[in-house]
């Protein structure tokens, strides 16, 4: 039996009458930047994660963009985070002509090493972007008290849903980065990002940011770009929105379930199971094992139909763009170990329990064989 790692048509299916209603409500109106869509998702949005302020953008790269853009970062700033996550976090910071300042992560949830952090802040620190990786929430109370007044990005993109002590993810820090990408908790049908912030100033100036900087009909305060959300992509959105809650509730039984399983075919002292912290939300957005001989797993599992992941294989101190900022490996061990140990396999909402069982077999086979051939 062959076992995706995500399949978004099981997910389309039952939404299709009404996602192809609230597209042609689009077309209808030929109305597709910004609008009345777009204000309506943003403010459904902000409502469900708990927010004041729902500013949609291009793309969750283009939310991070205008994250720093709007607290006025670039050259001579610098911006600590950490070195396991997807590039995007870095290469705005680059972009802007500030210096992406490394930390390590912790073993336990992937999230900063919040120990490192407070290292690593120095008088040039403009900000902190903790990531939320694989979607569970990061250890946002002792972030924020290494950070004291230096404002804090959370980057959300992988755990729209995610909490941290009950406070939902993008509202505890200055400001939060969503994406849309069609692999997240929420997906559109294309790229897609959300700023959400509880700072009615910051608000404003987002707003101003995704247009060219425009304060006027063609007259520029500040220089901008255009991260504008298209009409579509809200629309389709807005569909989605009142499922996401349940989607994450099938994660999170599907998680529970591999839980079982492994530890029925005495995996679990084989492989490393994800741990959910308590109090952290996790959203599964990624089911993430630690696997011994982790490429030869991946292969085996492909040969048998069984799609799984790396994120991420290279660390970003050690990518060729970052060489300028001066890591060598062994710098950041704890994430080096990572990227040559975490497999993600299929945790979609969708996913039933007899492709669960082919994964869990799967792996089961490879280690068996494995051991077999190792006497
Ligand atoms: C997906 C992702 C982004 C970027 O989002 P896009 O919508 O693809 O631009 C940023 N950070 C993290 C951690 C992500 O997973």
């Amino acid at each position: 039996m062959a076992v995706p790692l995500l399949d978004l048509k099981r997910q389309y299916g039952p939404l299709r009458e009404d996602i192809r209603a609230a597209m042609d409500r689009v077309c209808d109106a030929q109305s597709f930047i910004l609008g009345a869509e777009v204000e309506r998702f943003e403010r459904e949005a902000a409502e469900a994660l708990g927010v004041a302020h729902a500013v949609g953008v291009t793309s969750g790269t283009d939310a991070l963009l205008a994250a720093l853009m709007a607290l006025g970062i670039g050259p001579g700033d610098e911006v600590v985070l950490p070195v396991f996550t997807f590039f995007a976090t870095a290469g705005v910071v680059a972009r802007l002509g500030a210096r992406p300042v490394f930390v390590d992560i912790d073993p336990t949830d992937y999230c900063c090493d919040v120990g490192q952090v407070a290292d690593r802040l120095s008088a040039a620190t403009r900000a902190v972007i903790p990531v939320h990786l694989f979607g569970q929430a990061a250890d946002m109370a002792s972030l924020a008290e290494v950070a004291g007044n230096v404002p804090i990005i959370e980057d959300c993109a992988q755990a729209w849903g995610a909490a941290f002590d009950g406070q939902q993810v993008g509202g505890m820090g200055i400001m939060g980065a969503f994406s849309f990408f069609p692999s997240k908790n929420l997906g559109g049908f294309g790229d897609g990002g959300l700023v959400t912030t509880n700072d009615d100033a910051v608000a404003a100036r987002l707003r101003q940011l995704r247009m060219h900087g425009q304060s006027g009909t063609y007259e520029h305060a500040t220089v901008g770009g255009n991260f504008r959300l298209d009409a579509l992509q809200a629309a389709v959105l807005r569909v989605k929105l009142p499922h996401v809650e349940s989607w994450i509730e099938g994660r999170r039984a599907n998680a529970a379930r591999y839980a079982r399983l492994f530890a029925e075919a005495g995996l679990d002292q084989v492989i490393g199971l994800p741990e959910a912290v308590s109090g952290r939300g996790h959203t599964f957005n990624q089911y993430v094992i630690r696997a011994p001989r982790r490429d030869a797993l991946r292969s085996f599992l492909a040969e048998r139909g069984v799609i799984a992941a790396v994120y991420y294989p290279l660390p970003l101190h050690l990518q060729p763009c970052f060489s300028s900022v001066g890591h060598t490996e062994g710098d950041f061990p704890v994430a080096e170990r990572a990227s040559r140990e975490v497999l993600a396999l299929p945790v979609f909402p969708e996913l039933t329990s007899a492709e669960q069982e082919e994964v869990v077999g799967a792996i089961g086979d490879f280690y068996r064989h494995l051991s077999a051939s190792s006497i």
